[in-house]
Formats: structure tokens, C-alpha cells, sequence
């Protein structure tokens, strides 16, 4: 059974109550709200139809997209992979590491079918200049729950790492009740704390019991599986020249300064500059990109704006939070790595909306994706001005708790 939220949103904080006199059949829309409930969720691609899905593309693409299966979740199931394009230049595209995110595997299907079955001169340009490496589902137990976290017990962990009998347990692993899900009876770790960015650490146990501002550990199959795709790219092409991860997150929140609902945040910020005084990253700091990562994020903001002319909805889009610093994230530890990073916010994940506005928001994802491939295969985007995401508005998340940004990304 799902528990209500403790967080309100601003929408219902300002509602106004309306007079006794207004007319009844012109309520206005209930306030938004983050209290967990039961949608529906099963329009979403699941893990199974994306076997499905993917094996379709493959067999229509006539040789354009190759699927495989890359390593294991930790219940087993196939970890997935889609390959279309034979460019020299790499978009590694992630999704759904929380598994309540469902908007981002349904984007990456769109867009390895517009790539891999397009004859249009823009599509093969993509395939020439472009290898677009997409994992569509990279926490496929968590997505099977219908939850953020994985599935797997600290216990577990130790006995795969058994350096590890000692240690404290993790701050990010879950054994409570949260987002409406009920972690105590089946436990899970956030596997998006769980990167670190030296690609080949081991589990250490002074490392423990960490925090979000310091480095996870590569504990899960997961994480492992999307490291060893990254770093096994990295001996092919010498880099990994974009990286693109799909999330949620509130669905009340606004465009600063309007009461438009944010449709998607953006950012290309998750670590501190490593050349910054003290940043404990500075053997990075040669190959850091930060303005390649607003770059491509602009790009991404603006294809959306132009297709805010056929749905507004499409020009509902700011910027995530940039006070961050979270090593442990994949986008944080692989833009450390010298990858230009851009995190898509969707709004809204399934304890909150379910399917609702399914449609638009994997368009927007969709636009988003496809205006930073078509950028980078045409290298427009080296022409787009950095100063341009400093410009793109901030969000209005209301009165929240410091913890929020935690729990999303
Ligand atoms: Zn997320």
C-alpha cells in the first residue's frame, strides 16, 4: 500500500480556495500534487515488449541497428544494448536507471527507429558521422517493480565482495519506505550513487558508508555493466564524445516566474569544475568539457523551443539545479572522463502521473534527443554559444526540503 508523500508542491501551498458561489460545473483542475497513487503504467514499454520492440528494429533496420545483450541485472535478467550508425563519434544514451522513469527507454526506441530505418539524407548522415550506443533499460529489476532503486540486498554485495564483511552499510541503500514503495521487505540501492569516476575502482572498505557528494563503488551489476560498455567504447573510438542520461522528477514544478508546468529541466553541471581550488579531481581537468556539455544541452533546449510552436508544452524548459556536486552519478563520473553530458528531468515520475501525458513527455524526450544527435552529426553544435544555457530559466520548485534534489537525479 502506498503511503502519502510528505513533501507538498506550490501549486496546492498558493492554491486559492475558490468562492462558495462559483459554479459547480466549472470546478477548476485539481492542485498538482507528489502524493504517491496508483496510475496506470502499462501503456510504458516493458522489459519484456522491449525485447520485443528492439529485436523488431534490428530485423527492419536491415543491418543498421545491432541489439545485444551486454551483461546481467542482478536478478538475472539481459542488460541490453542497441548499436545504429558507424560514425566516428560516439552518443552513449542511458535510461531509466530509476526504474519509475519510463518515458526515456520509450524516446530511445523512437529515436533507433527514426536512425535505424530512415533513408532521409539527415538520417544517414547521422548513421555516417554518429555511433549512437543506446541502453534503453540500465536498472531493469528496479523497472520491473515499478521503483527507483534496484533490487538487490547489502548482503549480497558482501558476499560478491567479501573485503566488504566490515564495512558500514551504504548511505544510498534503501530498507524503508519511500516514493510509495516498500523497500523493507525487498531492499535496493540507488545505483545512480553507485559510479565512481576512476573507471576501474574496486569496492574499498574505508570507503563506506559514503555520501552523495563523494564517489560510489561499482558494488552492482548494473553500474559494472554500464561501465564496462563505456569504458570498453573509450578503447574503441579513444573517447566517448557524448553522454546522454534520461530521468524524472517533480511534477509540480514551474518556469521560473510563470505557473507553466515544467515539462523537462536540463543540465550539463554535476561535478565541480576539476581544475576548481580543491575540487579532489583535478587529474581530470585536462579532458574536461564543461561548455561542449552546454552546448548540447542548448541544442536539446533549442529544438524544443522551435517545436513549441505546434505544442507549448514543447517550450516548458529549464534548467535542473546547478549547485550540485554528485561524483557518484554516471553523468557525473563519466563527464569527468572527458564526455560532453546532458541529463534530461521529465516530468513527473510513475508514483505521480503514471501514463499521464505519457505521449507528450516522450516526445519531448524524443525532440530532445534528436536535436543534440542532428547537432553533433553536423557539427552545428560547436557553432552554439555556451552562454546560451546560463540563459535557459531556472526552475521554481516551491517550498521542498534539501533533500529533493537527492532523490531525483
Ligand atoms: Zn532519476
Amino acid at each position: 500500500m502506498r503511503t502519502l508523500a510528505l513533501l507538498a508542491c506550490a501549486a496546492t501551498a498558493s492554491a486559492v480556495v475558490p468562492a462558495a458561489s462559483a459554479p459547480e460545473t466549472r470546478a477548476a483542475p485539481p492542485p498538482c500534487s507528489e502524493e504517491p497513487r496508483e496510475n496506470p503504467i502499462s501503456e510504458f514499454t516493458s522489459y519484456d515488449e522491449l525485447l520485443v520492440e528492439l529485436d523488431r528494429i534490428e530485423r527492419v533496420s536491415q543491418g543498421r541497428v545491432a541489439v545485444d545483450a551486454v551483461g546481467e541485472s542482478n536478478r538475472g535478467r539481459d542488460m541490453v544494448l542497441a548499436r545504429a550508425g558507424d560514425g566516428p563519434k560516439v552518443v552513449f544514451v542511458t535510461a531509466e536507471i530509476h526504474g519509475n522513469e519510463k518515458t526515456g527507454p520509450d524516446g530511445i526506441l523512437d529515436l533507433l527507429d527514426y536512425v535505424g530505418t530512415s533513408g532521409s539524407s539527415e538520417a544517414q548522415r547521422i548513421r555516417s558521422e554518429l555511433t549512437i550506443v543506446a541502453m534503453p533499460k540500465i536498472n531493469p529489476d528496479g523497472a520491473a517493480l515499478d521503483r527507483r532503486g534496484n533490487d538487490m540486498t547489502w548482503q549480497e554485495v558482501q558476499q560478491r565482495f567479501p573485503q566488504l564483511a566490515g564495512a558500514a552499510e551504504p548511505w544510498n541503500y534503501y530498507t524503508d519506505q519511500r516514493q510509495g514503495d516498500d523497500y523493507a521487505h525487498r531492499p535496493g540501492f540507488d545505483v545512480n550513487r553507485d559510479y565512481h569516476p576512476d573507471l576501474d575502482y574496486e569496492p574499498d572498505p574505508a570507503d563506506f558508508p559514503g555520501d552523495s557528494a563523494a564517489p560510489g563503488w561499482f558494488l552492482s551489476p548494473e553500474t559494472r555493466t554500464v561501465r564496462d560498455v563505456y569504458t570498453g567504447l573509450q578503447r574503441e573510438f579513444g573517447d566517448v564524445d557524448t553522454y546522454i542520461d534520461l530521468h524524472h522528477q517533480g511534477a509540480c514544478y514551474t518556469v521560473a516566474g510563470t505557473d507553466r508546468l515544467v515539462t523537462m529541466s536540463l543540465s550539463g553541471k554535476f561535478v565541480q569544475d576539476p581544475a576548481a581550488q580543491g575540487s579532489g579531481y583535478a587529474r581530470f581537468a585536462d579532458g574536461f568539457r564543461q561548455d561542449y556539455s552546454k552546448q548540447l544541452n542548448v541544442a536539446a533546449y533549442d529544438s524544443l523551443q522551435e517545436a513549441a510552436g505546434r505544442n507549448p508544452d514543447f517550450g516548458n524548459i529549464t534548467l535542473y539545479p546547478q549547485d550540485i556536486d554528485l561524483p557518484g552519478t554516471g553523468l557525473g563520473a563519466f563527464q569527468l572522463n572527458g564526455s560532453g553530458a546532458v541529463l534530461f528531468e521529465v516530468r513527473g515520475q510513475t508514483q505521480t502521473l503514471g501514463e499521464r501525458h505519457r505521449e507528450m513527455l516522450t516526445e519531448s524526450v524524443y525532440i530532445g534527443l534528436s536535436g543534440i544527435v542532428s547537432a553533433v552529426a553536423s557539427g552545428e553544435v560547436e557553432q552554439l554559444d555556451p552562454a546560451d544555457y546560463d540563459r535557459i530559466p531556472p526552475t521554481d520548485r516551491g517550498p521542498e526540503t534539501g533533500s529533493r534534489v537527492d532523490i531525483e537525479q
